[in-house]
């Protein structure tokens, strides 16, 4: 069992510089114990490393994000070739054309594109930029996905289709919920609802075209089809937030594997190479509603700065080797198959849904296709899952609504090994 000793003892440390102790709410262990995180002091390809000198399997991809694994040395040597070049610029730069085509080619729906800092922001501007174009207020989106932390996304479902959302966050203002209507995911029953009821307000429906935040669900045959044809008919725009799902399951978006388009796309995560990133892109006709060309603004000082664009074009050209997803794919299924065994052999009450290099286990019976779902399924025994394999090796996220993600770096061996520390919690802590 690892000792967790040094990053135990930073934890006060940690609390008494930064708020809660981390930067972003997820990273803290509340919903596993409230133990202390462990503290990471480096990464290397498909492990990593804490500050104890424990080595981890790393399945967290530091959600998302890393798919060529920690330190990947073509991201580091791009990063620092450019580095050396000058960091930021104010400027347009060479870098930025080649990134927006490359990017262009891989999904064709991006007629124009704009690189941001996160995936927050794409989001954020994609919904203006829906609302600039149709002249209208509202947003549709699906329970339980995550869009960012702009106020407009971080609002709960009212109680039916028919209702208006209410904050999810302190300090969201009710006026800004007001604008905002949740459905369940897979539902196409309370999406017509929807959207029958309010119309000509809806601006746009944004949705995880695949879901990545309560786990990964794919959607059902025709669900986006049909969101696609209802909200058209409607006058709304549909926008994909493809921030987690861009070149995690092909070289392109979740758009080009399920060959549905959406009007505007929001990227992030994969496409930084592991810097920050976001970028939003889209028909050419609506993406001219914004300034230069158009009345919505979006702006930044760091937007499309040279690290990011030469991390992210580096990364990209790494998964365009032929086979990098098919390989992905292949060590996917070994470790569902195996994990499948494994809660079969050890009588666990558990689930798995993998979409090619990422799965999610929930601790429940019947495979899950939506929020509510994945909210049933057991955070007890997940937290009892986590606990063993952060303690003996393995690194996934502290929530049961996250997904393992596999890496360029990980081998079957490293599969093998997981599974073993896996029957080993099973055995031992089940
Ligand atoms: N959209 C989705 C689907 C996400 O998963 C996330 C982050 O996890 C975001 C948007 C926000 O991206 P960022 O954390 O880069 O602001």
């Amino acid at each position: 069992m690892y000792s967790h000793k040094k990053s135990e003892a930073l934890r006060a440390e940690a609390e008494n510089v930064i708020l809660g102790g981390v930067n972003s709410p997820s990273r803290s262990y509340k919903a596993v114990g409230d133990r202390a995180p462990v503290v990471m002091d480096r990464g290397e390809g498909a492990y990593f490393y804490d500050v104890d000198g424990n080595r981890y399997i790393d399945y967290l991809g530091a959600y998302g994000p890393i798919i060529t694994g920690h330190a990947h040395p073509r991201i580091h040597e791009a990063i620092a070739e450019q580095s050396s070049k000058g960091i930021l610029y104010g400027a347009p730069t060479t870098l930025e054309i080649d990134f927006g085509k490359k990017i262009k080619e891989a999904i064709p729906s991006l007629e124009r594109v704009r690189f941001v800092n996160s995936g927050t922001e794409a989001v954020m501007t994609t919904i203006r930029i829906a609302r600039a174009y149709t002249g209208r207020n509202k947003i549709l989106k699906f329970e339980g996905c995550y869009h960012g932390h702009s106020d407009l996304v971080l609002v709960a479902a009212g109680s039916g289709p028919a209702q208006l959302g209410t904050p999810d966050s302190a300090g969201v203002p009710k006026g800004v919920a007001e604008d905002v209507i949740t459905v369940p995911f897979n539902n196409l029953d309370d999406f017509k609802t929807a959207i029958s009821h309010f119309k000509d307000e809806i601006a746009a429906v944004l949705v995880e075209p695949i879901v990545g935040n309560f786990g990964i669900v794919e959607p059902e045959d025709g669900f986006l089809e049909a969101i696609n044809e209802i909200s058209h008919d409607n006058g709304s725009l549909v926008i994909y937030d493809e921030v987690i799902t861009a070149f995690r399951f092909m070289f392109g978006g979740a758009q080009n594997l399920l060959d549905v388009e959406p009007d505007l796309t929001a990227l992030g995560k994969i496409i930084g190479g592991g810097t920050p990133i976001g970028a939003y892109g889209g028909r050419k006709d609506i993406m001219e509603s914004v300034a230069p060309l158009g009345p919505a603004y979006q702006a930044g000082t760091m937007a499309g700065n040279p690290l990011s664009m030469a991390a992210g074009l580096a990364c990209l050209e790494i998964l365009e080797q032929p086979g990098v997803y098919e390989t992905l794919d292949n060590l996917g299924e070994k470790l569902e198959d195996g994990l499948v065994d494994l809660i079969d052999k050890y009588d666990i009450t558990a689930t798995i849904n993998r979409l090619k290099g990422a799965l999610t286990i929930y601790f429940t019976e019947e495979s899950v296709t939506d929020y509510t779902m994945a909210e049933a399924s057991d955070g007890e025994e997940f937290a009892k899952f986590f606990n063993g394999l952060i303690n003996r090796g393995i690194n996934i996220a502290p929530s049961k609504y996250e997904a393992w993600f596999l890496t360029t770096e990980h081998t079957e061996a490293d599969i093998e090994e997981t599974l073993a520390i896996v029957e080993d919690v099973f055995k031992n802590d089940f």
